[in-house]
């Protein structure tokens, strides 16, 4: 809440709390992986325990869930996370979409269906892969609930707006969403890009904050590596960063002094309010 004085009066004005949560930002084995005894599998840091990479975007009463990876279940419970809205899809490889069984318990504590915000083929895959979830006439006692939302251009949740943001990732219909509330700092979220296409960077161009896939130090065929990442930062000119989807081959402590101001590695259960100023110097 914020008061206002206006006029002589004294209100009291709500302001909607907005926000965006990592509930993972490791990439598509985690870190640590199994069976590496790399310096970073092998740490004691909380920075290198990575699940794979999801983010609860929250504005008001509306918790929007994106993409629902093999880590949900532990996710959700380090989170205490009861509600969600709706799930949006960036694209379907696994580690994006395989707890899609985990949405069962969301399922049990609403009424309506669950909306489920995916591209045309993205939803294609998730029908192919739980097709017992979405036949009506089947439905399934206590199974997910799905009401399939073709993404076909911005949609609103209570003010919320979420533009999705096509990019280019391995041969698999991609895109990042672009999320934008009156009065608080404009994010986009694209954990899984290798290329951007210009449509999508005039979307981006001085996007308050941007979390952005850095996978790696070095040069891969589907993902940002580092330096990419930073290159796309500065091309749309954001005023904050935050770097996700990392696997193992980046270590966050020896590195994380070399990154420019502004542009920071992520963490598992860090909690960004877009309320506020940029805190990032
Ligand atoms: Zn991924
Ligand atoms: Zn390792
Ligand atoms: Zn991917």
């Amino acid at each position: 809440m914020s008061c206002i004085v206006d006029a002589g009066v004294f209100m009291v004005a709500h302001v909607t709390d907005v926000s965006l949560t990592f509930l993972g930002t490791g990439t598509s084995v985690g870190v640590p992986v199994i069976g590496c005894d790399c310096v970073v599998c092998t740490s004691d840091r909380p920075q290198d325990k990575r699940f794979r990479s999801s983010v609860l975007f929250r504005a008001g009463d509306q918790t929007l869930l994106v993409d629902s990876g093999p880590d949900l279940r532990m996710q959700a419970l380090r989170e205490g996370l009861r509600k969600i809205d709706a799930v949006l899809y960036t694209h379907a490889h696994l580690d994006h979409v395989v707890g899609f069984d985990e949405l069962r318990a969301f399922c049990w504590r609403r009424q309506d269906p669950l909306p489920l915000h995916a591209t045309p083929s993205c939803l294609q895959t998730l029908q192919k892969m739980f097709g017992w979830a979405f036949f009506p006439k089947q439905e399934i006692a206590g199974y997910v609930r799905p009401d399939p939302k073709v993404i076909a251009g911005p949609f609103f949740y209570a003010g919320l707006k979420v533009t999705p943001v096509p990019v280019e990732h391995a041969t698999v219909e991609t895109i990042g969403y672009l999320f934008e509330y009156p009065g608080a700092r404009s994010l986009a979220y694209l954990p899984d890009v290798k290329r951007i296409p210009p449509a999508s960077v005039e979307l981006l161009m001085d996007v308050d904050v941007l979390v952005v896939d850095a996978l790696r130090v070095a040069d891969h065929p589907t993902h940002f590596s580092l330096s990419e990442a930073l290159a796309t930062a500065a091309g749309v000119r954001a005023k904050e960063t935050w770097l996700t989807h990392l696997s193992h081959e980046n270590n966050e402590e020896s590195l994380a002094n070399s990154l420019p101001d502004g542009v920071r590695f992520a963490w598992d259960g860090l909690r960004i309010s877009l309320n506020h100023a940029p805190s990032l110097a």
